[in-house]
C-alpha cells in the first residue's frame, strides 16, 4: 500500500500502455469494463489484449471482478498512477524515483527527479476514501455511488492544483515552482526546509506573523483565499522564507462562503502563533479590507467565481455525478454496485472511445506548454 513499484515502469511495453489506457476510457462510463469492449477500444494489430490484461492484473495494475451482472476489468490506484508516471517520464519531465516524504489527508508525496538530477516533488493525489452519490439519475450508469469517480476526482484536484500554483508563481507569490502534471499527479519545486509545524523556533516572529498574513492579503486581493492556510501547507525555506503549498481547495472572495474560509485562514495562524510562539497581536486582516486589484479566480475559474461554472461542476455534471457525501470509512453504503447492461455499446460509442484512446496517447507522448486554463482537461 502507498508504495510506488517504479520497476514496472521499465518492463511495461507501449501496449500495455494503450490496454490501460483504454480500460481508463472505458471507467468513464462503466463500473468494471467487460474484455471485449477493453480489446475493442484498444484497437490493437495484432490482438492478444486479453492476454496483456492477464498480465497487468498480475502486476496489480488491473482487477479482474465480478459485477451482479456481468464481469469486467477496473483500473487500480497503481494502475493509474503507472498510467500518469509513463506519461511523465515518456515527457522527459521526471526520470527517477526516491522516497516517500509525506502522506497528506488526500495525497502521496514523493521525491523524484529529471534527467539533470535535479530533485523534485511528486504529489499523487488521492480522493478514493471519498463516496460520492448521484443527485441528477441522469444516466444509468451513475445511477448509484460509482466507485470509479475517485479517477476522475483526484484528475480534478490534480488539475486545480496546478493551475492555481502556476497563476501564483506567475505572480511571484513564494510557492513551489509549477513543473508539469497529468491525470492526478503533479509534479513541482521541491521545497527545502520543512512545515512550519516542526518549527520550535523562530528569530524574528512578528516578521513571520506578517509576512503570513500580508500573504493572505495579496491573496484576497488578487480575488482568492486559499481555504487552508496553516502550519501544515506552510513550508519555511531553509534561508527562513514562508513557501505555500497545498492548493486544491482554493477558492474565488466571491464564493459564497469566502467570509468565513478568510477568517479561518486568519484565525490559523492566529492561533497557532499564539500556541506556539506565545505570540499575540491585535492586528490582523479582515475580509472588509480586501481591496481587489487582479482577477487570479477568473483566470483559474475558482469554485464559487461563477456559479455552476466551475470546473468541478462541469466534470462532475458531464459524469452525472452529485456532490461528496461522506467517507467512505463511516459510511458502509459504497458497496459494489455495476452498470447494467451497458456493456453493450454502439459503434459510434466505440469508435469515439478509441479516438479518445489515441488522442489520450498523443497528449502524454507530447510536452504541453502549460496553461493556466482548466480548460484542457477531458
Ligand atoms: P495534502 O493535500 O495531502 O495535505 P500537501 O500538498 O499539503 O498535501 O503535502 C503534504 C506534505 O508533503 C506537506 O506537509 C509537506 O511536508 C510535503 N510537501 C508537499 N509539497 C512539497 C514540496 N513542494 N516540497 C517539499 N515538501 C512538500
Ligand atoms: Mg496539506
Amino acid at each position: 500500500m502507498g508504495k510506488l513499484d517504479v520497476a514496472i515502469l521499465r518492463y511495461l511495453t507501449g501496449e500495455d500502455f494503450r490496454v490501460l489506457t483504454a480500460v481508463e476510457m472505458g471507467m468513464k462510463n462503466h463500473e468494471l469494463v467487460p474484455g471485449s469492449l477493453v480489446a475493442s477500444i484498444a484497437n490493437l494489430r495484432h490482438g492478444g489484449v486479453h492476454k496483456l490484461m492477464k498480465d497487468l492484473c498480475k502486476h496489480r495494475l488491473l482487477t479482474y471482478e465480478r459485477g451482479k451482472h456481468y464481469d469486467g476489468y477496473r483500473l487500480t490506484n497503481s494502475g493509474y498512477d503507472y498510467l500518469a508516471l509513463k506519461a511523465l517520464t515518456n515527457r522527459k519531465v521526471i526520470s527517477s524515483f526516491g522516497n516517500q516524504i509525506g502522506v497528506g489527508k488526500e495525497s502521496n508525496i514523493y521525491i523524484v527527479a529529471d534527467e539533470d538530477k535535479t530533485p523534485l516533488c511528486l504529489k499523487l493525489h488521492r480522493l478514493g476514501r471519498t463516496c460520492f452519490r448521484n443527485i441528477k439519475g441522469k444516466r444509468d450508469y451513475h445511477a448509484h455511488r460509482n466507485r470509479a469517480s475517485w479517477l476522475y476526482l483526484s484528475r480534478i484536484s490534480a488539475t486545480k492544483e496546478f493551475a492555481y500554483m502556476k497563476a501564483l508563481y506567475d505572480r511571484e507569490f513564494p510557492v513551489p515552482k509549477p513543473i508539469d502534471f497529468n491525470r492526478h499527479c503533479v509534479v513541482m519545486e521541491l521545497v527545502t526546509g520543512g512545515p512550519l509545524t516542526h518549527v520550535t523556533s523562530v528569530s524574528d516572529v512578528e516578521w513571520l506573523y506578517d509576512e503570513l498574513m500580508g500573504l493572505i492579503v495579496r491573496l484576497g486581493n488578487c480575488g482568492v483565499i486559499h481555504g487552508d492556510f496553516n502550519e501544515f501547507n506552510i513550508m519555511i525555506s531553509e534561508d527562513g522564507q514562508p513557501i505555500i503549498i497545498d492548493f486544491p481547495q482554493m477558492v474565488s472572495i466571491r464564493h459564497p462562503n469566502a467570509q468565513l474560509y478568510f477568517d479561518r485562514d486568519v484565525r490559523c495562524i492566529r492561533e497557532f502563533f499564539k500556541k506556539r510562539f506565545g505570540y499575540e497581536s491585535e492586528e490582523y486582516p479582515k475580509f472588509s479590507d480586501l481591496e481587489r486589484d487582479d482577477e487570479l479566480d477568473a483566470e483559474i475559474a475558482c469554485s464559487g467565481y461563477k456559479r455552476n461554472e466551475t470546473l468541478e461542476n462541469e466534470l462532475l455534471e458531464e459524469m452525472g455525478i452529485g456532490l461528496e457525501v461522506s467517507d467512505a470509512e463511516d459510511n458502509e453504503e459504497c458497496e459494489e454496485i455495476d452498470d447494467k447492461a451497458s456493456s453493450r455499446l454502439g459503434e459510434e460509442e466505440i469508435a469515439l472511445l478509441r479516438q479518445e484512446v489515441e488522442a489520450s496517447i498523443r497528449h502524454d507522448e507530447t510536452i504541453h506548454t502549460v496553461t493556466a486554463k482548466t480548460n484542457e482537461l477531458t
